[in-house]
C-alpha cells in the first residue's frame, strides 16, 4: 500500500461525495425511515491499532443484519458445530426475508445471516435462559468487543419492528412447525427486533469486528475471542452471504468478507490487516447500502486488501 491510510480514506470520500445521499432509506420499519439519507461515515480499525475514520463515523446507527455476524459468533461458542444441523451454509439467491426456500428444505434456513437463519441463531441463544438475559448477553458482548459501554438497544426501534414484523413472525412460525424452533416465538422475535435495534457507531462497529481480521483474538485487548478455525470459516459465511442476493457481487465488486444491514451499516474484514465500518442510509435494490458498498469498492481497490 503505497499511500498512508489516511489519504486513502480522503480520495475514497472525495469518490463517493457527489453519491451520497442516492438510494432508498428503509421504510418498512418506520422508526428507520426518518434517517438523513444524506449520513455517511468510515471507519478502520487496523490490526496494529491505527483508526481512521471520517465523516458522521461516531454517530450511532441501526446496525439492523449486522448484528447476524455477532450473534452467530456467540451461538457457535455456545453449541459449536452442531449448530450446522439446524442453519445451512449457502448462499440463497433469495431476498434477506424470503420464506420460498424453507418449505423445499424442510425448515432449515440456507445461512445464518438472513432473517430465517439469524432467527434459529437466536433460539439457540435463547436455549437455558429468558429473553432479559439473551439480550443482555448480545449487548455485553458487543459493548466488550467494542470496548464501549455505551452500546444499547434503541427501545423505538425495536418497538417499530415489532409492529412491522409479520414477515419474520412469519418465518419464526414455520420453522417452529418444523420443529426449528425450540423457543417460543414471541421470546425469539423479542430478542431477534431487539438485536437488529443494536445502535453503533462505525467506530464502534469496526473495533467490534477486529478480532476477525486478526486470527480470532483481539490484537488490542489480546483475548482470543474465537479460535482462528472459526473466525475463518465465519469470515467465508459473511463472504458467501453477508450480502443476501448481491453477495456474488459485493465479491466481484469488493471482494472482502462483509455483512449488511437495512440501517445502511457495512461490517466489512480485510484478514490481517483491518476490520472496516461503513455507514450510508439509502440502500441499493437488495437493501445493502449504495454509497457504502462503492466506498468498500473504491477502498479495496486502493489498498489491494481484496482477498482474491
Ligand atoms: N431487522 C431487519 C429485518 O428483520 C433486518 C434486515 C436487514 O438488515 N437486512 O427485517
Amino acid at each position: 500500500m503505497p499511500q498512508e491510510l489516511s489519504e486513502i480514506v480522503a480520495d475514497v470520500c472525495r469518490d463517493v461525495k457527489d453519491r451520497i445521499g442516492s438510494g432508498r432509506v428503509a421504510d418498512y420499519i418506520p422508526a428507520l425511515a426518518n434517517i438523513d439519507p444524506r449520513k455517511f461515515g468510515i471507519s478502520i480499525m487496523t490490526c496494529d491499532g491505527e483508526t481512521v475514520s471520517a465523516g458522521d463515523a461516531d454517530e450511532p446507527f441501526s446496525i439492523q443484519s449486522v448484528s447476524k455476524v455477532f450473534t452467530l459468533t456467540l451461538a457457535l461458542e455456545r453449541i459449536g458445530p452442531v449448530l450446522w444441523s439446524r442453519i445451512g451454509r449457502e448462499p440463497t439467491g433469495s431476498a434477506f426475508n424470503s420464506i420460498v426456500q424453507l418449505e423445499h428444505e424442510a425448515g432449515i434456513p440456507r445461512n445464518p445471516l438472513i432473517n430465517a437463519g439469524a432467527i434459529v441463531v437466536t433460539d439457540v441463544l435463547l436455549e437455558g435462559q429468558g429473553p432479559r438475559q439473551t439480550i443482555d448477553e448480545i449487548v455485553s458482548f458487543l459493548r466488550h468487543r467494542a470496548d464501549d459501554v455505551s452500546v444499547a438497544v434503541d427501545a423505538e426501534v425495536a418497538r417499530s419492528e415489532r409492529e412491522t414484523g409479520d414477515r419474520n413472525a412469519s418465518l419464526a412460525h414455520f420453522m417452529r412447525g418444523f420443529g426449528n424452533i425450540k423457543g417460543e416465538v414471541d421470546d425469539v422475535l423479542s430478542v431477534y427486533f431487539q438485536q437488529c435495534a443494536i445502535a453503533m457507531s462505525c467506530r464502534q462497529l469496526a473495533r467490534a469486528g477486529l478480532f476477525l481480521a486478526h486470527a480470532g483474538s483481539d490484537p488490542l485487548s489480546k483475548e482470543q475471542v474465537v479460535s482462528e478455525a472459526r473466525a475463518r470459516r465465519i469470515n467465508a459465511i459473511m463472504m458467501s452471504c453477508g450480502h443476501y442476493d448481491a453477495s456474488g457481487d459485493f465479491a466481484f465488486h469488493v471482494g472482502l468478507p462483509g455483512k449488511s444491514g437495512v440501517g445502511g451499516g457495512i461490517l466489512a474484514i480485510a484478514p490481517r490487516r483491518a476490520a472496516i465500518a461503513v455507514w450510508s442510509p439509502g440502500l441499493n435494490e437488495v437493501g445493502n447500502s449504495l454509497v457504502g458498498s462503492l466506498a468498500l469498492e473504491r477502498l479495496s481497490a486502493l489498498t489491494g486488501w481484496s482477498v482474491f
